[in-house]
């Protein structure tokens, strides 16, 4: 029998602001431990939550952008249990009525339309952090670090749409680059301000059923999610397949053993006994602050994917890499329009650029070549001016020295050979150099030509027309 994986993600980002959710520490990542604290976010008795209505704007600018119904109203409750970082005995966070229900992320794959259904996105706050590792008496005791404890978080629940951990691991990267985009979140797993718990249940194709659930904690990479994703699939159906039955369970990924280990069962699932927060009345939300809202949200990443493809006749492929992020979008924006040839601009960035800037380790905005650089290499390629395996070449000389296309091809004479005289010159004695390459050629190797074209662009250091060239070839070649 075959088996499906059903996956549906609850994920937990960080929202940008300054302060944190109900008071005015900060946010900041990386503090001393235990410096960003006041007695409303360490739950001394008496202190009282405000709430950070720019955590709300951020919160509903979201919900937007994932196609949610923002509720007119919804309410804060206390989500009870003991932890040792969780000083107020409470997590305050939405849970009966959230900010937003029922959305959905629409995007293309592999030329075909996946859509998640969003079930819902609620604001609530970050607990502190316990500290194992890392300092002195760690062998004996655990230390507290409570700076991101009231930390503003949403978390997003999607339905259970997805049915594959390549499916799962690339919807997270979708939703990663909609919540930089409209910028309520930097996106950043190493400092665990996006997040992800994993859903994956297992039943036979073809079925449509649900099976039990296995719930995996906590996983702060694109690979650890998939791989998570693909240990669990094979545990539960060999657990299927061997007759017994998955039980009802959260666990966690152990990236070193490869595995995923057993925390706790439904039976210890807790009760959190949810009530709403008496020091916060209901939150409401105008027509009017989700007009702004809407109105202030930039283009999405899937829609200016296609807005590529169709403004500026890209392939899918391309679109998709070009769209990866905002800055990245803007420098083959620029490009393009500056260089007229949208397609080249897009041959370049995901070749030449990227690859330096692979090789430098840096983004997009620290290339040092600009856009309407690029843009003149482009033109002086398109108008037969530059080969482009000299075009390679030149791009290496703009990035060192800072100057235009142009003056580098005037210092380094590199502009193109098209004289036929020189041509053919320097094709006669390639010719003359090889005489059982010629003598194999008329033998019926019709293939050596690229040889000798090969020959005379080295010669010329790749300055020589390759078309005339190859054309002068095949012309002393065949002659009898
Ligand atoms: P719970 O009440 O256990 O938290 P929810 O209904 O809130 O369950 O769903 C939590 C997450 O689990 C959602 O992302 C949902 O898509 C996913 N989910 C629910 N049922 C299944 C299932 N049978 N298999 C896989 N994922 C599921
Ligand atoms: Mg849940
Ligand atoms: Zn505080």
């Amino acid at each position: 029998m075959s088996f499906e994986s059903v996956i549906g993600l609850e994920i937990h980002a960080q929202l940008l602001t300054e302060t944190k959710i109900f008071c005015g520490c900060s946010t900041k990542f990386g503090g001393a431990p235990n410096t960003h604290g006041c007695p409303v976010c360490l739950g001394l008795p008496g202190a009282l939550p405000v709430l950070n209505r720019r955590a709300v704007e951020y919160g509903v600018r979201a919900a937007l952008a994932l196609r949610c119904a923002v509720q007119p109203v919804s309410v804060f409750a206390r989500k009870n249990y003991f932890y040792p970082d969780l000083p107020k005995g409470y997590q305050i966070s939405q849970y009966e009525q959230p900010l937003a229900i029922n959305g959905c992320v629409e995007y293309e794959s592999h030329g075909q339309l996946q859509s998640i259904r969003i079930l819902r996105v609620h604001l609530e706050e970050d607990a502190g952090k316990s500290v194992h590792e890392g300092l002195s008496d760690s062998d004996r005791v655990t230390h507290l670090d409570f700076n991101r404890s009231g930390v503003p978080l949403i978390e997003i629940v999607t339905c259970p749409d997805l049915r594959s951990s390549e499916a799962a691991a690339e919807f997270f990267s979708r939703l990663r680059a909609i919540l930089c985009e409209i910028q309520v979140s930097d996106g950043s797993m190493e400092e665990g301000s996006l997040r992800c718990d994993a859903n994956v249940s297992v039943r036979p194709s073809g079925t449509s059923a649900l099976g039990v659930k296995v719930e995996v904690k906590n996983i702060n990479s694109f690979r650890f999610l998939q791989r998570a994703l693909d240990y669990e699939f094979s545990r539960q159906v060999d657990l299927v397949n061997e007759g017994g039955i998955v039980s009802q369970e959260t666990r966690l990924w152990d990236d070193a053993a490869g595995r995923t280990v057993a925390m706790r069962n439904k039976e210890e699932a807790h009760d959190y006994r949810y009530f709403p927060d008496p020091d916060l009345p209901p939150l409401k939300i105008s027509e009017v602050l989700i007009a702004e809202a809407r109105e202030a949200l930039p283009e999405l990443p899937e829609a200016r994917k296609q807005r590529f493809v169709s403004d500026y006749d890209l392939p899918e492929y391309d679109a998709q890499i070009l769209t990866k992020s905002r800055d990245l979008s803007e420098y083959f924006e620029q490009t393009a329009q500056a260089g007229g040839n949208p397609k080249a601009a897009s041959n370049w960035i995901i070749g030449q650029v990227s690859r330096k800037m692979r090789e430098l380790g840096i983004e997009i905005n620290a290339v040092a070549v600009r856009p309407e650089a690029l843009a003149g290499l482009i033109t002086l390629v398109d108008a037969g001016l530059v080969s482009s395996s000299a075009g390679k070449f030149v791009f290496e000389r703009m990035y060192e020295s800072g100057e235009s296309a142009q003056e580098v091809v005037d210092a380094e004479g590199l502009s193109q050979i098209d004289d036929e005289e020189v041509l053919t010159g320097l094709v006669m004695a390639a010719i003359a150099q090889h005489p059982k390459m010629v003598e194999a050629y008329r033998g019926g190797k019709k293939g050596i030509l690229g040889f000798f074209v090969g020959q005379v662009m080295q010669e010329t250091r790749g300055k020589a027309n390759p078309q005339l060239v190859s054309r002068l070839v095949r012309d002393k070649l065949d002659a009898p």
